[in-house]
């Protein structure tokens, strides 16, 4: 189905800012649409937000963007960061980056794993920019398919 990214980025930045009672800064400047499940975009917006939650303790920006071709969510925290050697690892099944700085915050190490999974349902891409001590941003981007075009012709 068609599914108003917007909106539900927005819901779900409202929802999770009151719950954890942290503030989270939504950007987007139009209304973007694409194609695909509900659940799963909301849950791949559940693991990115609160892993920004988890390992940060400021505030975190959300930005949703587009040109046409594509769309693109960026969630960026200024928390811990991540080494750059482990940067792709990450979003490998039970990887988590020392156990030792993750003691406690806990958590099993499949949010990231899931979330690649989504994004790969939706045939897009997800990587992270990140520095130690300087906060992460990760990036997703999904294509916008675009109407199946009606031939005039044969
Ligand atoms: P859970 O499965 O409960 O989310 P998790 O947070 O350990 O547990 P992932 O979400 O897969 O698992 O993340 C994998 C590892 O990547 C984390 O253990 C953490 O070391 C690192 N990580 C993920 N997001 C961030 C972030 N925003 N800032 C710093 N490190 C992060």
């Amino acid at each position: 189905t068609e599914l108003n990214a917007t909106e539900i980025t927005q819901e779900a930045a409202e929802r999770l800012s009151r719950s954890f009672n942290r503030d989270i800064h939504f950007v987007a400047k139009e209304p973007i649409s694409f194609l695909g499940q509900e659940d799963l975009f909301k849950q791949l917006l559940f693991i990115l937000i609160e892993n920004a939650i988890k390992y940060s303790k400021k505030d975190i920006v959300i930005r949703l963007y587009t040109n046409q071709k594509s769309l693109t969510l960026e969630i960026e925290d200024k928390g811990i960061g991540i080494p750059e050697n482990e940067q792709t690892a990450i979003f490998e099944r039970f990887y988590r980056v020392s156990e030792d700085r993750n003691r406690e915050s806990g958590g099993s190490g499949l949010g990231l794993s899931i979330a690649k999974k989504i994004v790969e349902q939706f045939e897009g891409t997800i990587h992270v920019q990140s520095k130690i001590g300087v906060g992460s941003t990760f990036i997703v981007n999904i294509p916008l398919r675009p109407f199946k075009e009606v031939s005039l012709h044969d």
